[in-house]
């Protein structure tokens, strides 16, 4: 199978890659922008890999779209590329607007011509799996689950901007007939995150013995998911889902942001027996505006349908989590001295 990965280079593209090449023998062509949140890095397990090729290239860009199109011939797109930390969407929502509206938008205009020419089997089978997020759904009170009919609400220009992808997507299968799959996944963690997001940041700030800072009270929930597990649920979708559908994965795994950054502390400590208490280095700092209180997904039909499960629970990923950036400084370092040093992003100046 040949798949066309976009935003390879990130976090969970890269997982995918990683997993497409290496454990399901597909050939994989990735192309990526590059961007700050990129790391080339983080693909040297598959570099040089016969099955696995790179081209640098912005998703808005529809005649660099249509000539790899033509040159790769895919079976499959998945489609992760994106801007993608809320904290900098309330900075700079502009971005986040042009690549993963108007990038998507382009996406899926060069897949529909491709797909327009494909015959026989090579067109029953295309697929292209859109990869978005939970945080489409908005935010939960103290109790229910989120299932793909519940009502899109977003509240960050980050999810407003990928609620608009979604649309768009399952406009395209139900106007042109395009075969594409929706995913909305909870929050992943796992090794080559980049610093900015709330786990690695915590873990980088612990080994540095700076503070830990902890949005408002600490009490907003996210339900985890170890990347690893929603890469697999990204590749289940290619021979399983359904076209025109949503799938929810989640781990299962509500956790309140205290209690991730408390069990990082222990398990840091634990690993690194610093001087003094991780724990101590918890500071509370200024609510990020508009902070969704509450994530948790229903992910029955993805269990159901496609056979899908987590394999790692998220106290067996945290720990090799932490282990991984402990054990990886040359990943990390260049991006903590270079690109982002840890500061505070996504404050209202006005
Ligand atoms: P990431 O920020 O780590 O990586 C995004 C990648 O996309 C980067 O390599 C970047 O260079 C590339 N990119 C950005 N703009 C591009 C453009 N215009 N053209 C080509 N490439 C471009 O993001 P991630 O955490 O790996 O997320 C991947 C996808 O999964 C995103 O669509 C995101 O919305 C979705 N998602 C993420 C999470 C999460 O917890 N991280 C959860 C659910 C869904």
């Amino acid at each position: 199978m040949r798949v066309l990965v976009t935003g390879g280079a990130g976090f969970i593209g890269s997982a995918v890659c990683r997993q497409l090449v290496l454990e399901h023998q597909a050939d994989v062509m990735n192309i990526d922008k590059l961007t700050y949140a990129s790391n080339l890095r983080s693909l040297d397990p598959v570099a040089g890999h016969p099955g696995y090729s790179f081209q640098r290239l912005d998703i808005c860009d529809r005649q660099g779209l249509d000539r790899v199109f033509a040159r790769y011939q895919p079976d499959a797109v998945i489609h992760l590329a994106a801007e993608s930390h809320v904290d900098r969407s309330i900075m700079r929502p502009s971005e986040f607007i042009t690549t993963n509206v108007v990038g998507t938008y382009t996406l899926l205009e060069a897949a529909r011509e491709y797909f327009s020419g494909l015959k026989g089997d090579r067109r029953a089978d295309f697929r292209l799996v859109h990869v978005s997020t939970d945080e489409v759904y908005g935010s939960l009170g103290e109790t229910g689950l989120f299932v793909e009919e519940t009502p899109y609400r977003p509240s960050s220009p980050y999810s407003a901007s990928k609620a608009a992808s979604d649309h768009l997507a399952h406009a395209w299968y139900a106007t042109y007939g395009l075969p594409v799959i929706v995913s909305n996944c909870s929050n992943n963690y796992g090794p080559y995150q980049f610093p900015e997001k709330l786990i690695p940041l915590m873990i980088l700030n612990a080994i540095e013995e700076r503070p830990l800072p902890v949005y408002g009270t600490g009490a907003n929930v996210r339900d985890w998911l170890y990347v690893g597990d929603h890469a697999e649920g990204l590749i289940c979708l290619l021979a399983h889902g359904k076209p025109g559908e949503s799938y929810n994965f989640g781990g299962s795994s509500e956790r309140s942001n205290l209690d991730v950054v408390s069990r990082i502390s222990e398990i840091y400590d634990d690993i690194a027996s610093p001087p003094v208490p991780t724990r101590s280095l918890i500071t509370f700092v200024a609510d990020r505006p508009g902070h969704d209180l509450r994530y948790a997904i229903d992910a029955s039909k993805a269990l159901r349908e496609l056979g899908w499960k987590p394999r790692k629970t998220f106290e067996e990923g945290l720990r090799a989590t932490v282990e991984w950036y402990v054990d990886n400084g040359s990943w990390w370092a260049p991006l903590r001295s270079g690109i982002y040093d840890g500061k505070r992003l996504g404050l209202l100046s006005v």
